[in-house]
């Protein structure tokens, strides 16, 4: 099902942190083909040992993305297992978690936004049309391979990473915790996880995105989040309208209301030229 690892062609270098349930570490993978020796940068994530209950869930993350392939979408070389050690050999993305990068300060423009947003929305319409849920879709999530840079009309490069454990293995604080990424309806049930459920994610990751990877609802504690969703809230909208439309058509209570990634895609569209617009108006009027 999927490719295993030799625990011994993996070498282990700095931490990067922790996920949910797992320590992140840089590392390198070395593979022999015909007698030579090749050396690939990886990401190892290892299970957290109390969490060793969870190892099917998190190797079924792995799985999924190794067997789907996407430009968009992260590679998963495989797993690798070693005593207790549940490990995720993931290709090491150069730049990192999206919020991080966003959040260091980078100034970045509205069109490099709407192109990360768009390439987040053709994976989505990517896994649509193979029927895959993703389930764990946020700013954190979103590796970026490529900085891109406007001023010489380069595009950024995003890559979506595992959903990890599943959402269905989660208590309810860790639920409660992703609000407001975790759809409405998954809180009543973890077993209501579809589809329709990454889209909410997307409208979220958006808003997170224009926020300059400031998390939404960031500090709230988990009864307010949950009261949130109980009195059917939205974000503070964008002052840009058609953005916080986007936004809240993804972002609505009622699942089947969501729209289709294809909508989505065309609304990117059109805020696209129309944020091109905008700005050559401001350059006039600065001129
Ligand atoms: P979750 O399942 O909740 O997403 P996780 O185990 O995937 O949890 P994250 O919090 O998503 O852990 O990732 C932790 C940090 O590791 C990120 O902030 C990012 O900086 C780094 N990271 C994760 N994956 C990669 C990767 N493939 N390449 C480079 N850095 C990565
Ligand atoms: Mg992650």
């Amino acid at each position: 099902q999927f490719h295993m690892i030799k625990y011994k062609d993996l070498k282990w270098e700095e931490s990067l942190g922790q996920g949910s349930f797992t320590r992140i570490f840089k590392g390198s993978k070395t593979d022999v083909h015909d007698g030579e020796k090749h050396v690939t940068e990886v990401l190892l994530k290892e299970l957290d040992v109390v969490h060793k209950n969870c190892w099917e869930s998190f190797f079924e993350a792995a799985s999924l993305m190794s067997q789907i392939s996407h430009k968009h979408l992260l590679l998963v070389y495989g797993v690798s297992v070693h005593g207790v050690k549940n490990i995720m050999v993931q290709e090491f993305v150069k730049y990192g978690a999206l919020d991080l990068y966003l959040k260091r300060g980078r100034s970045v423009s509205v069109s490099w936004k709407l192109d990360v947003a768009k390439q987040l929305a053709s994976a989505l319409n990517f896994l649509e049309e193979k029927n895959i849920v993703h389930g764990n879709i946020c700013t954190k999530n979103l590796l970026l391979a490529r900085e891109g840079d406007t001023s010489q009309g380069s595009s950024p490069f995003v890559k979506l990473s595992d959903p990890g454990v599943s959402v269905t293995m989660l208590g309810k604080d860790v639920i409660l915790d992703r609000i407001p990424w975790v759809a409405p309806e998954v809180l009543e049930a973890p077993e209501n996880l579809t589809m329709e459920c990454d889209k909410w994610s997307f409208g979220a990751t958006v808003w997170e995105i224009f926020n300059n990877g400031n998390a939404p609802l960031r500090g709230w504690d988990l009864k307010r989040k949950r009261q949130f969703y109980e009195s059917f809230q939205q974000l503070p909208p964008s002052q840009w309208t058609e953005l916080a439309d986007l936004i809240s058509q993804c972002m609505e209570y009622q699942s089947a209301f969501r729209p289709s990634c294809r909508s989505i895609i065309r609304q990117l569209n059109s805020l696209i030229t129309s944020g091109n617009k905008a700005m050559m108006h401001c350059l006039f009027f600065v001129v």
